[in-house]
């Protein structure tokens, strides 16, 4: 790559080192993992690193106007769409800074951050090029070029000096009703399966990348340092690896006996490493978590799940029988809803015994449909999408039913209003409010044995 003239004046200009500025908007109420990791590569390498989590820190013209490479870490959907008007500020303010964009969702909305003047654009696995780049503008050299296959990495223990203290991010709620701070670090990256809807398939095509364990052990070990009592496992599937997993929270519970955790499986790991859910639960995991998305097998099969209805029920019964808490998500609206479906998925869910189990924003997720989605290549989906909306970074879809996409918006406002109800109230107005709907009447079951109480959960709502 031939240097810009930005990157030209700038290096001309330079007296001092290159000053990078990293830039995080969203992670879940996670301390940002994303700015931590490149956060250690950077200051090995030699480079002066700012690193501001927008979700809970301010960002000053200062510290842009003073940076030579402002990179936003883009690991999902929210995140990115949250960069896009920062991107712009930052231009105005700084235009000779070179712009970069990485994590999952850069690659994919590439056209669009270049529209924005973000010049280098590195994907999921971007460590070592966002150093080179780094490095290379600092030396006043052309930025190289962007990896073509997905690099294999020897992980850095993540810096989390610069980052706000784990206090001022989401805690977990314990099963004792007590509170503790939670850490974040991920063991793996990537997956093994190839789910048509989900946005890390078409980075990663059906690859995952292993973090050492020493790498792990000692990113935890800083947390906890630092207070935490409770590490969420980020891995997209932490049972990609199993024995790689194993290994981990075996020492993880060796080194910090009272340590908690949670992780999330999929159903089909669930009940293909069966066996290994006892040793979950006797390492201190709290919580799993498991993309079921539908109880409808005809929406499983066109997700491409690698699970049925009759799986979620026996991952359900497999982790009850051995006392491991199952947290499951769902995408209930999409084109293949309808009234009835979505009735039957509330009461799938209070068969099972899920209703406290279960965030009520989960009973509003609609479908996403970002640039790559394997499910733009469905022909049911095709002929209810529309363009492109790069403010919303999405193919808007349409259901053909319109009562569906109005019963998705009132769900939608109503769990918005009811967020710190207790679960079972926020169920009960949204099982109201679709029975309604479909014209039923049918009164909530009675709970089961499994209590709000009882079930941990993370006190950040959960969109990606
Ligand atoms: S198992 Fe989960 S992380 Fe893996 S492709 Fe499917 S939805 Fe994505």
């Amino acid at each position: 790559m031939t240097p810009t003239e930005p990157d030209r004046r700038r290096a001309e200009a330079r007296s001092e080192p290159l000053r990078a500025l990293l830039i995080g908007t969203y992670e879940m109420g996670r301390q940002p993992f994303g700015l931590a990791s490149p956060a250690a590569w950077l200051r090995d390498a030699g480079v002066d690193v700012t690193c501001v989590d927008l979700t809970r820190e301010r960002l000053s013209n200062d510290v842009v106007s003073r940076a030579g490479l402002v990179a936003w870490y883009l690991p999902m959907h929210t995140a990115t769409r949250l960069a896009l008007p920062i991107i712009q500020r930052v231009r105005d303010v700084n235009p000779d800074a070179h712009l970069c964009g990485y994590g999952l969702y850069a690659p994919p909305n590439a056209q669009l951050l270049a529209e924005l003047g973000v010049t280098s654009v590195l994907g999921p696995e971007f460590e070592a090029d966002l150093t080179d780049l780094a490095v290379a503008l600092g030396e006043g050299r052309p930025p190289p070029a962007a990896a073509t296959q997905l690099p294999r990495l020897r992980f850095k223990v993540p810096d989390r000096g610069a980052l706000p203290p784990l206090a001022q991010y989401a805690a977990l709620s314990d099963a004792a009703g007590g509170r503790r701070l939670v850490g974040y670090t991920e063991a793996s990256r990537g997956c093994k399966h190839t789910c048509r809807h989900c946005p890390i398939v078409p980075v990663y095509e059906g690859c995952f990348r292993v973090v050492a364990p020493d790498v792990v052990l000692a990113d935890i070990r800083a947390q906890v340092e630092a207070g935490a009592r409770h590490i969420t496992f980020g891995d997209p599937d932490f049972f990609n690896g199993p024995t790689h997993a194993v290994e981990i929270v075996r020492r993880v519970a060796r080194t910090f006996p009272d340590l908690s955790y949670d992780v999330t499986v999929k159903v089909e790991h669930l009940l293909d490493q069966v066996n290994l859910l006892p040793t979950l639960r006797d390492t201190g995991c709290a919580f799993v978590t498991s993309a079921v998305e539908s109880f409808d097998d005809r929406v499983l099969e066109i997700l491409d799940k690698g699970h049925t209805r009759a799986d979620v029920a026996r991952a359900v019964e497999a982790c009850r029988a051995v006392g491991l808490v199952l947290t499951p998500t769902f995408v209930p609206f999409t084109p293949w809803t309808t009234l009835d479906t979505y009735c039957r998925m509330l009461e799938e869910v209070a068969a099972l015994d899920l209703i406290d189990a279960v965030a009520p924003i989960q009973l509003a997720i609609r479908l996403l449909l970002p640039e790559r989605s394997g499910l733009l290549a469905h022909a049911e989906v095709a002929s209810a999408v529309g363009p492109f909306q790069p403010d919303g970074l999405i193919y808007p879809w349409r259901h053909p039913d319109a009562r569906v996409d109005a019963l998705q918006a009132d769900v939608t406002a109503l769990v918005g209003r009811w967020v710190t109800a207790p679960r079972r109230e926020a169920f009960e107005a949204v099982w109201d409010l679709a029975h309604e709907r479909a014209g039923v009447s049918r009164p909530v079951p009675e709970a089961g044995a499994s209590a709000r109480a009882a079930i941990p959960y993370l006190n950040e709502p959960w969109y990606c």
